[in-house]
């Protein structure tokens, strides 16, 4: 008998199964009979089932032969060749065996081979039909199984952030009992504990921003937002910290741009952006704000002539909590946050953010962001023309 008679033999005898079991699968609670295309048999339906499905599906006989494996499961890895997966041959004959529905880790053992591509786990789940055949399905778990793995490194990264300054504070007051006749001593202390309770403060807040940001469908309260005001209010926030470092800030002319935005979440934006290139230039050096139309984008570019950024880095900064230099981040009262919400501020107004950095030299870093259609026609200007100096436009 031909491969392709076996396979239809096969298939009319499994006929129930495979379409209870196959083509609707556990997620639908009811079979669904569509219309059968004129001269197809329902074998021919059943088979185009499995092929077209966006699982990894393969037919075993009863000597854990491959009858049937649509193309995801020769992606998957669940069919190499001719041959199921080893881990799937042998528990689809404890199947055969039980007649138990059973799940089977089917995650590829050469992950380091595959450099990056293709699936990092998968899971298969084997069905008996009848007495001699089994079913393997398999799904792609790889999305899951890393928001799995990054949910628990940002609960791990969050305690610790959180026990840090706690942890601070509580040695702080000790210090302060223990030299409570020394005033000197004790307002020393007191502002080290104040700075402390800032820096918990700030994170919460951050932490709050950040979990709004990625729980929001879409943002709460749109409206039209002058591009202008949000960079003077932006501006106006980081002056005191411009001032004490001996930072000019330039930025180019008022434009009339508008955004259909939250200016709230745009002040802050743009402020991480200022306040970073504040904290990462030696003392005395330039920072430039400036904006412009570009396709349909408002681009507002904030560029430092500060410590730049290794390329290795450039993708991983936007991380929470990823900070290149701990030490630095810490006493700049940095929670790691900053980037990430730039990030997610950006996105949540159908825009993005780029880098463009060089160590040594300095960083951009440019928001993009839809501008309202009722945005003035604004020509492109390359050269910001520096018109202002310390917190306002
Ligand atoms: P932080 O609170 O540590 O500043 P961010 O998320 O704002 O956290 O930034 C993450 C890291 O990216 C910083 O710790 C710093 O190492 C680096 N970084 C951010 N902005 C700049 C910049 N303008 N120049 C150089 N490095 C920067």
């Amino acid at each position: 008998m031909t491969h392709a008679a076996v396979v239809a033999l096969a298939i009319g005898t499994l006929l129930v199964g495979l379409v209870a079991g196959i083509l609707v699968g556990r997620r639908a609670a009811k079979p669904v009979t569509p219309p059968r295309p004129s001269g197809a048999t329902i074998a021919d339906l059943v088979q185009r089932a499995v092929l077209s499905s966006h699982n990894g599906v393969v037919l075993l006989d009863r000597m854990g032969d491959v009858l049937l494996a649509n193309p995801p499961a020769v992606e998957l890895g669940l069919v190499q060749g001719s041959r199921v997966d080893e881990r799937a041959g042998k528990v689809a004959e404890q199947v055969r065996a039980s007649g138990e529905v059973m799940l089977v880790d089917l995650s590829p053992l050469d992950r380091g081979a595959r450099s990056g591509r293709g699936p990092t786990a998968v899971l298969g789940e084997v069905r008996p039909l009848g007495d001699e055949f089994t079913v393997v399905e398999a799904s792609d778990e790889s999305d899951a199984v890393r928001l799995e793995a990054t949910r628990r490194d940002f609960v791990a990264n969050v305690s610790h952030e959180l026990k840090t300054p706690v942890g601070a504070m509580a040695l702080l007051a000790e210090a302060v009992l223990d030299a409570a006749d020394d005033p000197h001593e004790v307002r020393r202390f007191g502002t080290k504990i104040l700075n402390e309770a800032n820096r918990l403060g700030t994170l919460v807040t951050e932490l709050i921003a950040l979990s709004r940001l990625q729980g929001a469908e879409r943002l709460p309260e749109l409206a039209t937002v002058s591009v202008d005001k949000v960079i003077t209010e932006a501006l106006d926030r980081c002056r005191l910290a411009a001032e004490s470092a001996n930072i000019r800030i330039t930025a180019d002319p008022p434009s009339g741009l508008l955004l259909h935005g939250d200016a709230t979440l745009l002040v802050t934006a743009l402020s991480n952006l200022l306040d970073n290139a504040v904290s990462y230039s030696q003392p005395g050096s330039p920072v430039s704000i400036s904006r412009r139309l570009e396709d349909g984008y408002v681009e507002i570019a904030v560029t430092d002539r500060g410590l730049g950024i290794d390329p290795e880095h450039q993708q991983r900064v936007f991380e929470r909590f990823f900070r290149i230099d701990q030490a630095r981040s810490r006493s700049t009262g940095g929670t790691g946050l900053g980037l990430a919400i730039v990030k997610h501020v950006a996105a949540n107004h159908g825009g993005e953010v780029h880098l463009w950095s060089k160590p040594g030299t300095g960083s951009t870093f440019t928001l993009r962001i839809p501008a309202h259609p009722d945005s003035p026609q604004h020509q492109a200007r390359t050269l910001p023309t520096p018109e202002y100096v310390g917190g306002s436009t």
